[in-house]
């Protein structure tokens, strides 16, 4: 004889393995997503911020971008209260106007 928490046991194996896989019922790009994330990259869009190193003329700032140009924002100086938003375009390293220099590097779309 099924008792009451029996049941509800039943039920809820039942509905788990109903519910189809995320991964299953994803496409196109939130699939391709998904899967990055699956394989270890958190961050597929390179959208986080990036922490500027020496930023010389001769050793830029590498800013990844899948397009040919990004807009860029540098937090100039530690206690600033505003970000200097610049256009980087491939093949031409800028300087913002904190003395630091930024280059685009190309890398392939998700
Ligand atoms: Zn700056």
């Amino acid at each position: 004889m099924l008792s009451t928490r029996t049941l509800a046991r039943a039920s809820a194996r039942a509905y788990t393995t109903w519910m189809p896989d995320p991964l299953e019922h994803a496409t196109g790009k939130e699939k391709r997503e998904l899967l990055a994330h699956m394989a270890g990259n958190c961050d597929p869009f390179h959208i986080m911020s990036i922490k500027r190193g020496p930023g010389k003329k001769d050793c830029p700032n590498i800013i990844p971008s899948a397009f040919n140009k990004r807009l860029v924002g540098c937090v100039c100086h530690p206690h600033a209260s505003h970000v200097e938003y610049m256009w980087l375009h491939e093949g031409q390293p800028k300087r913002c106007g904190c003395g630091h220099w930024f280059q685009l590097c190309r890398v392939p779309a998700l």
